[in-house]
């Protein structure tokens, strides 16, 4: 084998079953797998005609996959910082004048911003699925991708949203190397119950995975609970919904007993820090592990955390955890790397070929720049790397064996032309949301902020 391209005398973290670390080490790369990990002049020896990437003062990871996402609402960024219900009262009013045009620039500029924060795949759905495939592909972002489907509140509702996203899954099954098709029900009371049950059903038939939110506001506890006399968690538990295929965002405002119903069906709490802190409401996270549940990180979308960075979320995941529970001993860094890592490669069903820095694996990896003065000195890597780092230290990407980000810089996509297109486009956004929707009028002063 010949490979393509060495990274080297870098700190590699391998997250392998011993969770071996490498010091000047390499990493190997040919076609879109490792080839070969090990030390730099064994490799240097071993594969003298590779393109070399100096790796010096750098560590060396399997790419973050943020396990919660929607990147096309890039159009809204911050739009309900400090407004109590923006879900409500911000996000649906808006998405009522999405174009599927919208979604293509939003998830081109959320994808990007992912990338550069670390993420090399992205659990994703939103409305318009087929051009966030559109967007996340150009990029060369690994997408685990649903469209999102409602059967009531939400912008788009209506059985042509329940064929859609079952249409998406049947069609980039297998179709794409880097789009992992999976279904997207919005929520537990967004959806009906006999649409749940469908899904199921094709999720089961069709070997993909299920993507929700779950028991995210006070307004889905009540009318689950209204409706079925249980929580929401337990409603899907008992409709025998739950599983290791299901991944659920938030799992908020639930019972005691509720979290145990997590671990028991092996569902994958997504616990989203920074959305959860400005929304006021935190999520029980480390509890749900204790219990038993493998929890997952995502960012959320930008109109509810503001940014898109895995890196910088595992701090704030850390911290709000001690916080919460009054321990500063739970949430170690080790165990939030593992979350963004082997153990949500292991929740996509993809444990086998990613999440790891293994020979045969998929080549997605990332190189964080360790040598600045937020990062020195490191005496403790893990602990470095969680609480010094952010995404403005991952200083190349790579997915599937390609180099998407170089020295800080994206080359899938020209980044000014997409902050441009994305100014452009989310004041058309707002304006015509705002003019169809009198209600909405006070949107104008988050949408001008750049003026004040
Ligand atoms: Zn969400």
């Amino acid at each position: 084998m010949n490979p393509d391209l060495l990274i080297e005398h870098a700190t590699v973290v391998t997250m392998n079953p011993d969770r071996d670390t490498l010091h000047d080490g390499s990493v190997a790369i040919s076609g879109e797998k490792i080839a070969a990990v090990g030390p730099a002049e064994a490799l240097r020896a071993q594969f003298p005609q590779a393109k070399r990437i100096d790796a010096r003062g750098k560590v060396v990871l399997p790419g973050f996959i943020n396990a919660h996402t929607h990147i096309a609402m890039s159009l809204q960024k911050g739009v309900t910082l400090a407004v109590p219900d923006g879900l409500y009262r911000v996000m649906w009013p808006v998405e009522k004048a999405l174009t599927p045009e919208d979604v293509y620039i939003g998830a081109l500029v959320g994808g990007a911003e992912a990338l550069k924060g670390g993420a090399t795949t992205v659990v994703d759905h939103y409305f318009y699925v087929e051009q966030t495939a559109k967007a996340t592909t150009e990029l060369g972002l690994r997408g685990v991708l649903g469209h999102t489907i409602m059967s009531r509140l939400g912008p788009m509702v209506g059985e042509k949203e329940l064929e859609a996203g079952i249409d998406f899954v049947r069609t980039w099954k297998g179709r794409h190397p880097l789009v992992t098709p999976w279904l997207a029900p919005h929520a537990s009371d967004t959806v009906a119950k006999e649409w749940l049950e469908k899904l199921r059903q094709v999720a089961t038939e069709e070997g993909v995975g299920i993507h929700l939110h779950l028991a995210q506001s006070p307004q889905e506890k009540a009318y689950i609970n209204e409706q079925y006399g249980v929580g929401c968690v337990e409603y899907l538990y008992n409709m025998g919904f739950l599983g290791k295929d299901v991944l659920a965002a938030h799992c908020i405002f639930i019972e005691d007993h509720e979290l145990d119903l997590l671990a028991k069906s092996g569902t994958h709490p997504l616990y989203c820090p920074m959305t959860h802190s400005l929304g006021g409401h935190p999520a029980r996270a480390w509890e749900m592990m204790q219990r038993g549940a493998s929890v997952l990180i995502g960012t959320d979308c930008v109109t509810s955390n503001n940014v898109m960075d895995i890196t910088g979320e595992l701090r704030i995941a850390g911290a709000a955890q001690k916080q919460l529970t009054r321990d500063s001993e739970v949430m170690p860094s080790a165990r939030l790397l593992e979350m963004v890592t082997v153990d949500a490669a292991a929740a996509i069903g993809m444990g086998d070929r990613l999440g790891s820095l293994i020979p045969g694996y998929l080549a997605d990896l990332i190189v964080i720049d360790f040598d600045g003065l937020n990062t020195a000195p490191a005496y403790s890597l893990t602990d470095n790397l969680v609480y010094c780092c952010n995404g403005r230290d991952v200083n190349t990407v790579i997915v599937n064996g390609k180099v998407v980000v170089q020295d800080h810089k994206l080359l899938t996509a020209d980044e000014s032309k997409l902050v441009e297109l994305i100014e452009d486009r989310g004041r058309k956004l707002i304006g015509k949301a705002v003019k169809d929707d009198a209600d909405l009028a006070w949107l104008w002063r988050s949408s001008k902020r750049s003026e004040l």
